[in-house]
């Protein structure tokens, strides 16, 4: 098993769309900043990546390459989910906790749920997107985000795995098997020579 953990933040600006979770979200504010500015499919993407040590986000699309200027975030994520099942893991489970002053996400949380499950391929139950206010942090005009991923190892990986053992010992069997018959053709003399 494999686990990750990414982080991500972004602040509030008036006259962009707010993307969160991969869903379009009514609001005064946008989220501005890298691509669409979701920063929870980001954040997701570095706890994806983490989970593999694959490095995190900005490695593989820097800030500063203007290609990402609001781009969906989708691909970012798509991206190390790539990296994750090269690897040999697929995502077990998902859990998150954005923390932001306003609007309320427990009214979007299921739409969110799905759009990420959609996205990793999982069930919607197996995905929790939880949401705080920024109590006494003095984060009013951000956005947070927390995540960690679970992986397992690939069904076909396990049976690699399986194979891979079996051939081993396999193959230890041939060693012991051909170090007898050399005994048994060493002559008499050099037998009791070397015991
Ligand atoms: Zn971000």
């Amino acid at each position: 098993m494999r686990i990750g953990y990414g982080w991500d933040s972004h602040e509030f600006a008036k006259g962009v769309p707010l993307k969160i979770g991969g869903v379009e979200i009514e609001h005064t504010h946008g989220l501005a900043g890298h691509s669409d500015g979701d920063v929870l499919l980001h954040a997701v993407t570095d706890a994806l990546l983490g989970a593999v040590a694959a490095g995190d986000i900005g490695n593989y699309f820097p800030p500063s390459d203007p290609k990402w200027k609001g781009a969906d975030s989708a691909i970012f994520l798509m991206e190390a989910l790539g990296k994750v099942r090269d690897a040999g893991w697929e995502v077990c489970n998902v859990d998150s906790t954005l923390i932001l002053a306003a609007p309320k996400i427990g009214p979007v949380a299921n739409r969110i749920r799905q759009r990420l499950a959609e996205l990793l391929e999982i069930s919607p139950d197996e995905v929790s997107v939880k949401a705080k206010t920024p109590e006494g942090m003095g984060t009013e005009n951000a956005a947070i985000a927390h995540v960690v991923v679970l992986l397992e190892r690939h069904e076909d990986h396990k049976k690699l795995e399986v194979a891979a053992a079996m051939l081993e010992a396999d193959n230890h069997v041939d060693e012991v098997v051909k170090e007898l018959i050399g005994e048994v053709k060493m002559p008499a003399k050099e037998r009791a020579e070397k015991k």
